[in-house]
C-alpha cells in the first residue's frame, strides 16, 4: 500500500524538468510553491472541482479524467485571455490505486506539457473521489475579457463547434443510440476537451475582444450571464451555430437544442466590435480554431433566439444548474 508521501513523489512530483513558463521558483515538495509572474503582469487565478457521479461517471477512464480535469482549468484561463503559469492539484481519493494513479498523471501531464503549465503543489487526502484543480495564470492588466465588457453592436463568435459533447453524454445515458462512426467522433468532445488557449490569448493580447467566457453549461445559460454583467440583450440565430460534426448528422431540432444549450463545451463565446471581424478570422486561422459569427448584443435587455431567416425561435432551453 502506497504512503501518502510515496504517492505524491511517485505519481506528481517530476524532478529536474525545465520549467516551460520559466515561472515556476520552487514547485511540489515546500509548504508553498513559489511562482515569479513576469513583473508588471496581472495573475489571473481560477479553480474547478470534478466530483464523481456528478461531473463524471464511477468508473471513468483515469487518462481521461486526468486531462478533463486540467482542461477545465485552463478553459477559464483562455476565457480571461491569459497565459499559464501554473497549477496545484487537490484530490480526494478512495484508494491509493497504481493503475488509476499512473492513467491519470498520465493524462493530467500530457495536457500540463502542451500548454507549458506545471503542477507545483496540492494535497492529497483519503474520501470520495473528487478532483480539484486552481490554475494561475498572467495577462497584461486592462486586456482580461471580462464578462461585463460585451457592448450593444458587437458581434458574437463561437469558437469551434458546439453539442457534440452533449450528444454523447446522451449515447452514453441511452437518450439515444449513435452509430459506432459518429460515437468515435462524438466521444472525445465530452472526455477530453481542448481548451482554447491559443485563441484566447490572441483575442486578449491583440485586444480584439470585449466578453469572452468559456461554454460549459451550455451556450443559452452561459451567455446569459455576459448579457447579466453587462447590462445588455442579444439576438443568437440558432442555425447560425457551428454543430459538432456528429451532431451535424442529426436532425434540426436535436441540432438546434445541443448547440444551444447542450453543455461541456468548453469553447469559447467572445463579442467584439464588428471593425475586428477580418482580424478575428485571422486569429482563428493563427491559432488554428475556427470561429464562427452567431448573433449580436443589442441595448434591449434579455435573448432574442431566431432560426436562419430571422424569425423568432422557441426552444425549450435551459443551461445545467446543479441545485435546479
Ligand atoms: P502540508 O502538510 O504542508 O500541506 P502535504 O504533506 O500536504 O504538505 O504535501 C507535501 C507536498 O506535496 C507539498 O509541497 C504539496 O504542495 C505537495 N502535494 C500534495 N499533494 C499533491 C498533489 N496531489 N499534487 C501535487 N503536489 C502535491
Ligand atoms: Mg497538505
Amino acid at each position: 500500500m502506497l504512503s501518502e508521501f510515496d504517492l505524491i513523489k511517485q505519481y506528481f512530483t517530476r524532478k529536474g524538468r525545465p520549467d516551460a513558463s520559466g515561472r515556476t521558483v520552487l514547485g511540489v515538495g515546500d509548504d508553498c510553491a513559489l511562482l515569479a509572474p513576469t513583473p508588471g503582469m496581472q495573475l489571473a487565478v481560477s479553480s474547478d472541482m470534478l466530483v464523481e457521479g456528478r461531473h463524471f461517471l464511477a468508473g471513468a477512464d483515469a487518462f481521461d479524467l486526468g486531462h478533463k480535469s486540467l482542461a477545465v482549468n485552463l478553459s477559464d484561463l483562455a476565457a480571461m485571455g491569459a497565459a499559464p503559469l501554473g497549477f496545484t492539484l487537490a484530490l480526494a481519493l478512495p484508494a491509493a490505486d497504481p493503475a488509476w494513479l499512473d492513467g491519470f498523471s498520465r493524462g493530467l501531464f500530457a495536457l500540463a506539457d502542451a500548454h507549458g503549465c506545471e503542477l507545483v503543489g496540492g494535497d492529497t487526502t483519503k474520501g470520495p473521489l473528487n478532483i480539484c484543480i486552481t490554475i494561475f495564470g498572467e495577462l497584461a492588466p486592462g486586456t482580461a475579457l471580462r464578462r461585463d465588457a460585451a457592448r450593444p453592436g458587437d458581434d458574437i463568435w463561437i469558437s469551434g463547434t458546439l453539442g457534440d459533447a452533449r450528444l454523447a453524454l446522451a449515447d452514453s445515458l441511452d437518450e439515444l443510440a449513435l452509430d459506432e462512426a459518429d460515437r468515435r467522433q462524438a466521444a472525445p468532445r465530452l472526455h477530453a476537451p481542448s481548451p482554447r488557449v491559443a485563441l484566447g490569448r490572441l483575442l486578449a493580447g491583440e485586444r480584439l475582444a470585449h466578453a469572452a467566457l468559456d461554454i460549459s453549461d451550455g451556450l443559452v445559460g452561459d451567455l446569459g450571464h455576459i448579457l447579466a454583467a453587462s447590462e445588455v440583450g442579444a439576438l443568437l440565430d440558432v442555425d447560425a451555430l457551428p454543430a459538432g460534426p456528429a451532431l451535424a448528422r442529426q436532425a434540426l431540432d436535436l441540432r438546434r437544442r445541443f448547440t444551444a444549450a447542450g453543455g461541456d463545451d468548453y469553447e469559447l463565446c467572445f463579442t467584439a466590435p464588428a471593425a475586428n471581424r477580418d482580424a478575428i478570422l485571422a486569429a482563428g486561422q493563427r491559432s488554428g480554431t475556427p470561429v464562427t459569427r452567431v448573433g449580436r448584443i443589442e441595448t434591449e435587455p434579455g435573448l432574442r433566439l431566431v432560426d436562419g431567416g430571422g424569425a423568432p425561435l422557441a426552444l425549450n432551453l435551459h443551461g445545467w444548474d446543479h441545485f435546479a
